[in-house]
């Protein structure tokens, strides 16, 4: 079996500790009724429950306001599927400006008793959030596998980096502690940061509950109201967020999730009330909504889509590359904003594509590997490799036609490399957003990094060598915002701050980290001057 796991939360770390299913994996696919499994929860108060990779219908997810669901005002829902078997599991409502309208409401009643309370109470809230994640993650992980097709690992690392975003939110006290100086005799300045109020956030499918938490924990130790959208095609886990929130001791009406499409996310972008928009999803949509807010005044930060480039060259480590570019390219099955989906291969690199080829070639899908989000994404997908084929590339490893046992309608492509791309065809320049590989080849390092700086995304970028001054020649000139060397999804761990360059990000400033808190908050500059008044002071 490969070993996707080390890089399958996004972020470029060693193995995920603990990442074995506590639960059967490939469990036959039964159906069970989400009552049913409710009977056999420790936390039977939460819905959406899942034990496995067995198939489970669930409750439709409405809209979360002011504490308690509610169907979307337009009366009509989306049906959800399950990737894995490609098979409706459910429904979302879908909604409007009224019920954007409505959680504006009940926000407004939270926010001044949220806003007062000490920021270092409001950090609490995220130590029993953590807490509460933790004490579920093997029921959210099958949870995760279920709505979005990934794996039971992946969806680990997804909530694992997830959790790291909150315990960077739950130091904030100690960061966000803004300056003070006497700047002159009896005058002293301080900065200090206050909530902007009602805050929205619009999210990818992906990752359900890292890509939030990514937002959501500074928003609110920031002082402020969180309104999320979350994807509709895995409307679940952001469900279970609520929940979460709710019984680590947020008040209602700070947190709350709107359910829906365009309309939806459009009612949050115009709204007066809702002061900041964060968004993460493609460029289309990035660069739509950051103009569409900004236009308004709004403060907009939109984080769009990728095509993450890997060069590596001849005195790469054979068995390093191969294992990292592998796990980075078909991890998530390739959807990732950071995977890696050309490589650049600089002269004689054969021995490292021969080994990627032969680690490719191990993975298991259903296993190793999970389905891919939709029948729509599959066919794009194929789409990509035919084309490309067609116009010359050669198949090295094929995906197409892969299928999983038990699992016949799921939306499977297997892993994908193709050889031989040139630079100029659409599976080198689009992002794909699939598990497939396209390998460039050139001669020299500046010629790599050429092809790199040519693509108009920015988001990762990735050197295998093993060699300092090349490493360091590449990272000074490649043109992204995240780079590797010798890590295959260069994702920065908190506290460093995550966001691409070019047309992978629309807006000033990254989303997490220390600046994901500046965006939530306004800096509010006092000076002060408090000097003694020789004739009217009662000291004389
Ligand atoms: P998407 O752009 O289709 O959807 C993202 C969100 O926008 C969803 O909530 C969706 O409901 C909403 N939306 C879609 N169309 C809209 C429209 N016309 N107007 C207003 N809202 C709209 O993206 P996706 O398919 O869910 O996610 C995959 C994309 O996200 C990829 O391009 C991936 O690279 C990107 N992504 C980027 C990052 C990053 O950090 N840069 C992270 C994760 C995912």
């Amino acid at each position: 079996m490969a070993n996707l796991a080390p890089q399958l939360g996004g972020a470029a770390v060693a193995p995920l500790a603990n990442s074995t299913p506590a639960s059967t994996s490939n469990d036959a696919p039964t159906a069970a009724s989400n009552d049913q499994l409710a009977a056999t929860s420790p936390s039977t108060a939460l819905p959406y429950l899942a034990r496995s990779y067995a198939f489970a219908d669930y409750a439709t997810a409405n809209n979360w306001i002011g504490g308690s669901f509610r169907p979307g005002s337009l009366g009509r829902q989306l049906p959800v599927d399950n990737p894995r078997y490609g098979k409706v599991m459910g429904q979302v409502t879908l909604s409007d400006s009224r019920d954007v309208q409505a959680a504006v409401d009940a926000a407004k009643m939270a926010l001044p008793a949220w806003k007062n309370t000490p920021i270092k109470e409001r950090a609490q809230v995220m130590y029993r959030l953590k807490a509460l994640l933790e004490r579920d993650m093997d029921e959210l992980c099958w949870l995760l596998a279920a709505e979005n097709g990934k794996t039971y690992a992946e969806a680990k690392g997804d909530i694992d980096k997830g959790i790291e975003c909150i315990e960077f939110a739950a130091s904030l006290p100690n960061l966000a502690i803004g300056g003070q100086a006497d700047v002159s005799r009896g005058v002293n300045c301080e900065t200090t940061f206050e909530p902007l109020g009602i805050v929205g956030g619009v999210v990818p499918f992906n990752f359900p509950i890292m890509v939030p938490l990514w937002m959501i924990p500074n928003a609110l130790v920031g002082g402020n109201c969180f309104i999320l959208k979350p994807s509709e095609v895995v409307p679940f886990g952001a469900m279970r967020l609520a929940f979460y929130l709710k019984e680590a001791g947020l008040p209602d009406g700070v947190f709350q999730t709107i359910n829906g499409q365009q309309p939806a996310v459009e009612a949050l972008v115009d709204h007066p009330d809702i002061k900041a928009i964060g968004f993460v999803g493609s460029t289309r949509v990035a660069h739509l909504l950051y103009a569409r807010g900004s236009a308004l005044g709004k403060r907009m930060l939109c984080l769009g889509g990728a095509k993450n480039h890997v060069l590596v060259v001849p005195d790469a480590d054979v068995e390093l590359s191969a294992s990292n570019i592998v796990a980075s390219s078909f991890g998530c099955a390739g959807q990732r904003c950071m995977a890696s989906s050309l490589m650049v291969a600089v002269g004689p690199t054969g021995r490292i594509i021969d080994a990627m080829v032969a680690t490719a070639r191990k993975i298991k899908l259903g296993e190793d590997m999970g389905a891919v989000i939709s029948t729509v994404a599959k066919a794009r997908i194929l789409r990509y490799i035919d084309e490309a084929e067609a116009a010359g590339a050669k198949v090295l490893v094929d995906g197409r036609g892969a299928t999983v046992a038990g699992c016949p309608d799921g939306n499977w492509v297997g892993p994908t490399i193709l050889d031989f791309v040139r630079a100029d065809m659409p599976a080198a320049c689009d992002e794909i957003f699939g598990p497939v590989l396209s390998i460039v080849r050139t001669q020299t390092l500046d010629q790599a990094i050429a092809v790199e700086n040519a693509n108009v995304y920015g988001n990762g970028a990735a050197i295998f060598t093993t060699s300092g001054a090349v490493a360091r020649y590449a990272v000074d000139r490649l043109e992204a915002g995240m780079v590797g060397v010798n890590i295959g999804v260069p994702v920065p761990r908190e506290p460093f701050s995550f966001g691409g360059f070019g047309d992978s990000k629309f807006g000033h400033g990254d989303l997490t980290g220390i600046d994901g808190y500046r965006f939530w908050t306004r800096a509010k500059k006092v000076t002060t001057k408090w000097a003694l008044q020789a004739d009217q002071n009662w000291m004389n």
